[in-house]
């Protein structure tokens, strides 16, 4: 018999999704997957809450074909009904966003408070990139010549995107949102744990008018139906979120066809508490940082460095704050940090929280699944600080992806911003000081592609996010991404009275 929380998602899904049945959205209908079975498992409790088969080489084939005919359809638009159009998508995210918030709450594991946020993310990407259609344009080029020379922003046909598991609804919007406001198709690939949100946003985007076929979303393995749309002929660019090991692979195969890549891809984020900082606010802030989403959150601030005279006792105030973050059932309202998303991924921070313990690091708080979820079969980690760790050790160089924070100490700025950047990635990071100079300071000295001062993990669509080094390249938000879901055409008009004997350079 299924579980009250199985049920309640055929529910949604019936009512979110065209018959109810789980595949891949693809030319405006549900296509049933070809290749082997895939489980979705209720982090809360462990149980399978279905199966549904992997997408496989057949629906990727039919979902660039319906790729192609409806890019051809879109850029025949006039920019401002494709505006109106991706209006439309945010009006039905936001009339369905109660719906849409419960079945990413139960299917993905993340708190309600959480995902009811992020879908309002998701409609504000798509009113954001609306506005954008008709004022992405070229500019006229004042050429040393008879020539009238002007650009024309065109798109590049059918991006594929591939994304993971943690935020799997926020993340697909973050993408389809600039790719097709710059004229693409999309092509999405959710993470095969979490493909649900993502189908009933491409259902949505076909029922607010956009062409048939403009958006297609994939259910399936990334090794099987990721691959195949990667390396399809008909992919023009691949935006990949998600480890950098995978991306690595994902870069060299879309290398060998000439196909650029955006990478958006993990980090070890800094979060520096300087002395003279409000510490009550940082103190908040160095728990939003890396235990919001349960630390399943490519920016976490996982590395705590504090300055040496505030050190002892801002960690115990932090240790004493973080044993009292509620960890919970995801659909409790209550519930601050929800289980991980995966058993896999549950079983890598276990063994990367070991191995720190005895490398030497001291654990303050947490370390395991807090004592009254033991019997739901859930995914739980509670809230964890390891103290003591050196610059050096795995947990303080790879991302964990997980509630744990490693704390390191430091005497001065430049030890802060040594430390920040002792890492091979560069996403993100934080400084907490009330000197407005250090603070800027700091801010340029700290090699990551998001800085906040005197905050932490604020981010809008109308900025751009994407790493530095390790963490990836390319942008995919804000005006920056118009530029990578965009090529630059460069149209010369002659313009001379006299026919121009000129074979070569226009020169004058
Ligand atoms: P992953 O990078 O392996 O998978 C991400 C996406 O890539 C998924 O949709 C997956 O199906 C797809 N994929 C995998 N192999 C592919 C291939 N050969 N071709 C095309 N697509 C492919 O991430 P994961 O296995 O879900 O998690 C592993 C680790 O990645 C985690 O432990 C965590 O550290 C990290 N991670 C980082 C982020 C982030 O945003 N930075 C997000 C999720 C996971």
């Amino acid at each position: 018999m299924p579980s009250a929380t199985a049920a309640r998602v055929r529910d949604l899904l019936a009512a979110l999704l065209p018959g109810g049945v789980v595949g891949s959205f693809v030319a405006g209908e549900i296509l049933p997957g070809t290749g082997a079975p895939l489980d979705i498992t209720n982090p809360a409790d462990g149980q399978v809450l279905l199966t549904y088969a992997d997408a496989g080489a057949p629906v990727v084939d039919a979902a660039m074909a319906a790729a192609r005919q409806g890019q051809r359809a879109w850029w025949a638009m006039t920019a401002s009904a494709r505006g109106r159009a991706m209006w439309e998508v945010a009006r039905l995210v936001r009339a369905q966003a109660a719906a849409l918030a419960e079945l990413e709450t139960l299917s993905a594991g993340k708190p309600i408070r959480d995902t009811v946020g992020e879908v309002a993310r998701v409609a504000e990407m798509f009113e954001y990139y609306a506005g954008w259609c008709d004022k992405l344009h070229g500019e006229v080029i004042p050429v040393p010549s008879s020539h009238l020379n002007y650009t024309r922003p065109e798109p590049l046909g059918t991006v594929v995107q591939i994304t993971p598991w943690n935020a799997p609804l926020f993340t697909a919007g973050w993408q389809i949102a600039p790719a097709i406001c710059a004229g693409n198709a999309a092509v999405l690939k959710p993470s095969e744990l979490t493909p649900l949100t993502s189908v009933a946003l491409g259902a949505l985007c076909h029922q607010a008018g956009l062409p048939r076929g403009l958006v297609s979303v994939l259910a399936g393995a990334g090794p099987s139906t990721g691959a195949a749309a990667v390396g399809h002929a008909e992919t023009r660019l691949v935006v990949f979120v998600g480890s950098a090991a995978t991306g690595a692979n994902i870069a060299a195969q879309a290398a060998r066809n000439i196909v650029p890549c955006i990478l958006e891809l993990g980090g070890k984020s800094a979060n520096i508490v300087f002395e003279d900082a409000d510490l009550d606010r940082a103190l908040l802030g160095a728990q939003a940082a890396v235990f919001g989403g349960a630390g399943q959150s490519c920016v976490a601030g996982s590395r705590l460095l504090v300055q040496r005279g505030v050190r002892d006792r801002f960690l115990q105030r932090l240790a004493e704050a973080s044993a009292r973050i509620p960890v919970g059932a995801p659909s409790d309202p209550a519930t601050q940090i929800g289980p991980i998303n995966n058993r896999r991924q549950l079983d890598r921070i276990t063994a990367m929280v070991g191995a720190a313990q005895a490398a030497g690091a001291r654990l303050t708080t947490g370390g395991g699944c807090p004592a009254p979820l033991r019997a739901t079969g859930g995914f739980y980690y509670a809230p964890t600080i390891l103290d003591g760790v050196s610059p050096a050790a795995e947990i303080a160089r790879e991302e964990v992806f997980g509630p744990v924070l490693a704390a390191l100490p430091f005497d001065t700025e430049e030890e802060a911003i040594e430390l920040a950047n002792a890492t091979p990635y560069g996403l993100a990071g934080a400084v907490w000081t009330r000197d407005v100079g250090r603070a800027h300071r700091v801010a340029a000295g700290v090699r990551a592609g998001t800085f906040w001062i005197n905050g932490y993990k604020t981010i809008s669509v109308m900025s751009p996010f994407g790493g530095f080094g390790r963490s990836g390249f390319g942008r995919s938000s804000g005006k920056e991404a118009l530029l990578a879901y965009t090529q630059a055409k460069s149209v010369w008009v002659e313009t001379a009275a006299e026919p121009v004997a000129n074979f070569g350079y226009a020169d004058r």
